[in-house]
């Protein structure tokens, strides 16, 4: 009991604020208040009574106020506190710090926690309207259920004209004739599935801007930069910037064709396979560099593929030794989960238990995830090591705070892990209308900090020759071996001693000095 007699900073600092001289009397009916509390707080062996105790005794401290119970019961109380506690933790630390730091973190997310919802409905929340949406696109498009679920019924009746796209969604003649004029040079392609998406009323629904075509794309595309194909890819097929990961562009076809595709150039007007020589010619490549050991196949998209062309790219692969781990490229979670079929998720798995097989994709608001993308993930999820999630930050799309922590916590839920944050590049004049300023997204980025899960924190990237991550340092300044820290949550500052430099370098350490 000898550890018990002692009682903690914080707790004596509490008692001395409590029990201050020269206070005002409390009233009747808060000493009959305080009295009962005394009561409960003897009576059980809780810790809760207790805490409620002195907690009202602090909030009369703060009012100046003063009680009649005596230090020593107070401090009698505080050690059965410690007594009951698993951790031993305080009276003063819980009532006198612990409380106030939650009650502090909790009130960082209110303002969130009252938006998410209207401002970044997610596709589950969503549901009763995407089910209405999709009856009335199934009927008008002559659908029935059958074709609704298979991936070759949703490619078959992929909406990629004006005129088919005018009679799925409400949109004014003005905005159909810039479409009809955008479309002579870009491509559009909207899944039935994704047309379901769109909210009808919603001026610029986040899953409408991402895939209807406006004006601006042709007004805007002055000078164009040569797609990044151009001066990344030593290999057919092949682009190569770092000397451990390659990508292999398997296939210029996606299901749904984003408004603001990096890959727009690649991409093309028409769908086209591509021959085994050319992915001989990429694999011979990636076999005469061994120093490659991590093979991320992309396209557009890779789960176009047809199954038997997947399996055997994912064998080739995994014959070669340097290759230790491949990476798939994908929307079609998000733009026609019926795709996910079980001889892809066998041929998922099979690869994976040879080697490490991680799915990318790339969802960028909270109202693509829905019951039916969310089990597709979950699906794959089960059968690779990991699904990760590649964001691009898109004005009107995601660039709030609450927008992006929603879209972090929701496909967090989905089973989906945020990986990237993509900052739109400035290589493609098409969609300039969509960037947004970089201290805007480092803000975003930053705001999540401390407030939501870590693992649903992206990294913050632009792209230029290679992925540069945007974080602001969070060292303010130093002075020798002292560094002061700032907590980008609240921008507090705190002392942080660095590693003692002389010791770092000195040649032997732990097991080395035997
Ligand atoms: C994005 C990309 C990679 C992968 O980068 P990570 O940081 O490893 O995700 C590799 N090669 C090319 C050409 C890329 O565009
Ligand atoms: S899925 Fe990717 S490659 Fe395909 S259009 Fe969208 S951004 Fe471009």
């Amino acid at each position: 009991m000898e550890l018990e007699t002692k009682l903690d900073t914080y707790t004596t600092e509490l008692l001395d604020s409590i029990c201050k001289e020269s206070q005002q009397e409390p009233s009747e009916n808060v000493e009959d208040d305080i009295d009962q509390l005394y009561k409960t707080a003897c009576e059980q062996e809780k810790t809760g009574p207790i805490v409620r105790l002195f907690s009202r005794l602090k909030e009369l401290s703060e009012e100046n106020r003063v009680t009649s119970l005596s230090r020593k019961q107070l401090e009698e109380l505080a050690f059965k506190h410690q007594q009951i506690d698993e951790h031993m933790v305080s009276i003063g630390g819980r009532v006198g710090q612990a409380l106030a730091i939650a009650e502090n973190a909790n009130s960082r997310v209110t303002e969130y926690l009252a938006e998410k919802d209207t401002q970044a409905p997610s596709g589950i929340e969503l549901w009763g309207q995407i089910r209405e949406n999709q009856k009335r696109i199934q009927k008008k498009l002559g659908m029935k259920d059958k074709d609704w679920n298979s991936f070759q019924g949703q490619i078959r009746n992929a909406v990629d004209s004006v005129e088919q796209l005018g009679e799925l969604i409400d949109l004014p003649g003005s905005v159909l004739q810039d479409i009809a004029r955008v479309t002579k040079n870009y491509r559009m392609r909207l899944t039935p599935y994704y047309t379901s998406l769109i909210m009808p009323g919603i001026v610029n629904d986040p899953v409408m801007l991402q895939s209807v075509p406006t004006g601006e794309m042709v007004d805007n595309a002055g000078i164009e930069i040569p797609p990044v194909a151009a001066d990344h890819s030593p290999a057919r097929l092949v682009d190569q910037f770092y000397p451990r990961v390659v990508t292999i562009k398997s296939t210029n076809m996606c299901a749904m064709y984003c408004t603001h595709c990096l890959r727009i150039a690649h991409i093309g007007k028409k769908d086209k396979m591509f021959s085994k020589e050319a992915y001989g010619e990429a694999l011979d490549y990636i076999r005469a560099h061994d120093q490659i050991r991590d093979v991320l196949v992309t396209g557009g998209d890779a789960f176009i593929l047809p199954n038997s062309m997947l399996r055997w790219l994912l064998e080739q692969l995994d014959a070669i030794e340097h290759v230790k781990m491949k990476r798939l490229g994908t929307r079609v979670p998000v733009t026609v989960p019926m795709r996910i079929d079980d001889e892809l998720l066998d041929i998922l798995e099979e690869s994976n238990d040879r080697k490490p097989v991680r799915v990318v994709t790339q969802i960028n608001t909270a109202q693509e995830v829905t019951p039916v993308s969310k089990q597709g993930f979950k699906n794959i999820s089960k059968r690779v090591s990991a699904v990760l999630n590649q964001a691009v930050l898109l004005r009107g799309i995601n660039d709030s705070s609450v927008k992006m922590w929603k879209l972090c916590e929701t496909i967090q839920e989905a089973y989906v892990r945020p990986y990237y944050i993509f900052n739109c590049s400035y290589r493609n004049p098409q969609f300039v209308h969509f960037r947004v300023p970089v201290e805007r997204g480092r803000d975003i980025v930053e705001s999540m900090y401390g407030n939501i899960s870590g693992d649903a924190i992206p990294r913050y990237i632009a792209t230029a020759g290679g992925k540069i991550p945007m974080h602001r340092s969070n060292v303010v300044r130093g002075e020798g071996d002292e560094l002061i820290l700032r907590k980008p949550w609240n921008g507090e500052e705190v002392r942080y001693p660095d590693a003692d430099k002389t010791e770092y370098e000195k040649d032997s350490f732990a097991f080395s000095r035997y």
